[in-house]
């Protein structure tokens, strides 16, 4: 007979594991809006006084929690989880007539679990050891070096892994998955709509950056923030000595655009701008790909259309173009049209796939674990090596499927490497126009077309 342990708050969860995959772009996953209610009252009656540090490191651990708030709504909290707190203080009833009785998304708290122990009894009392995340009004409390609230995006966490508390089970409302956002990688993964999302680590403690704060773009010296109303589209300029963002509104504004009936003259400009230096990772990667020996001598008129296509773009980011936007499709697609063209290297074999779709990650994740298991004890303490690893960002929701078998066909193939999920780069991009002609922005540092 399983033991249950019921939590004491009114819950209602957030919709999880908002999947993104090819069929399902993240762009349509819509999740709920932050303006909403979260459903969850803020009037904790039994708040336990928190163990010390020492009581609770002497208690029992526990790898993860079944944790009941119903009978039909469990969840199960684990080490290293992002999850969702009730505030202490807010007990939003007592604070003004009329207020809501329930609390916005945002007027919840956030933190990643880091141990969970209990007293070991039969119904036992759970107690969370987490690491809170800020959220950037909060943050602005601490009085960062260079911080301006301006920079942080509303949806945006500042991970503060030195300020930890003991908390009690009953004031968790659920795991919410605090997105990695690496800004600088434009490989990442793409994030859901409306996710919260983490770039920057802050010790308290010690009062110094581990991981530093967005960094800002453009004339207007303004951070990427993600989820922004007007919805901002970003050019970037890849030459040497620029390798700068650029709003697009902020480059128009400053009148820094040429408009031509020909996309081609454009185009011409697009396809070459490349830095070696700064793009070793695909330089490299390129170099390391087969391909035919000999001289490539057909020009152009030999090459990929696709891939022409991807080369003769400009690299954006932001609004429609998502998280990453385009750059890492669109920078391999130049150095290999580059290479060809200008240096007679032979494009690699596949190299179209290469360039819209991505190779196999390493790391295929295999824990199927979802949080709603319904069978198993209410608290789990076998020691689980899985469980173990680190696990700072979790995806839940994009575990992928592993190429299938019936698309390998050959061990010199490169269909063997390369199962076909496109790359996150690798989305359409249409020509801007300016009434019937086409529009190109201009880099207002080397002036040249970007
Ligand atoms: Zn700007
Ligand atoms: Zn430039």
């Amino acid at each position: 007979m399983p033991r249950r342990t019921i939590g004491h708050l009114e819950k209602k969860k957030r919709t999880e594991g908002a999947e993104i995959s090819s069929s399902t772009p993240a762009s349509k996953v819509v999740k709920k809006s932050r303006r909403e209610l979260s459903g969850v009252k803020g009037d904790l009656k039994h708040q336990s006084v928190a163990p010390s540090p020492e009581v609770f490191a002497a208690m029992e651990h526990y790898d993860k929690v079944h944790w009941m708030t119903s009978e039909e709504d469990q969840t199960t909290y684990k080490i290293n989880q992002d999850v969702m707190i009730v505030p202490n203080s807010k007990d939003i009833r007592h604070n003004k007539k009329n207020a809501p009785a329930e609390l916005g998304w945002e007027d919840l708290w956030y933190g990643r679990i880091l141990d969970i122990r209990g007293d070991g009894e039969v119904d036992p009392e759970v107690w969370f050891h987490i690491a809170w995340y800020y959220s950037p009004k909060w943050f602005m409390t601490v009085k960062a070096k260079e911080t301006r609230l301006k920079d942080l995006g509303r949806l945006e966490m500042i991970f503060a892994p030195e300020h930890q508390d003991i908390i009690h089970a009953h004031t968790l409302n659920g795991v919410e998955i605090v997105y990695k956002f690496k800004e600088e990688d434009f490989d990442a993964e793409d994030i859901p709509n409306e996710s919260f999302y983490t770039r920057s680590t802050y010790d308290t403690t010690k009062r110094i950056w581990l991981d530093p704060p967005p960094k800002r773009h453009c004339l207007c010296l303004e951070t990427f923030k993600l989820w922004e109303k007007q919805k901002r589209v970003l050019h970037y300029c890849p030459r040497q000595g620029c390798h700068k963002w650029y709003h697009e509104s902020c480059l128009k504004e400053s009148k820094l655009y040429q408009t031509h009936d020909r996309v081609d003259l454009f185009e011409k400009e697009w396809q070459v701008s490349f830095d070696e230096d700064q793009f070793e990772k695909i330089v490299t990667e390129v170099a390391g790909l087969p391909r035919e020996a000999g001289v490539y001598t057909a020009k152009y008129e030999g090459l990929s259309p696709v891939v022409l296509a991807y080369a003769r773009q400009p690299i954006v980011k932001g609004g429609d173009h998502r998280v990453h936007g385009n750059m890492g499709a669109v920078l391999r697609a130049r150095w290999i049209v580059h290479q060809a063209v200008r240096r007679g290297v032979m494009p690699p074999t596949d190299y179209e796939k290469y360039v819209e779709y991505r190779p196999e990650p390493e790391d295929w994740d295999s824990d199927s674990d979802s949080d709603a298991e319904s069978e198993g004890s209410a608290v789990e303490t076998a020691i689980d090596e899985n469980e173990q690893h680190e696990h700072i960002d979790p995806l839940p929701g994009k575990k992928r499927k592993r190429p299938s078998e019936s698309s390998v066909q050959g061990p010199t193939s490169m269909e063997t490497e390369l199962p076909l999920e496109p790359r996150v780069s690798g989305i359409k991009y249409e020509h801007t126009m300016d009434g019937r002609q086409y529009l190109a922005y201009k880099c207002p540092n080397c002036r040249e077309i970007i």
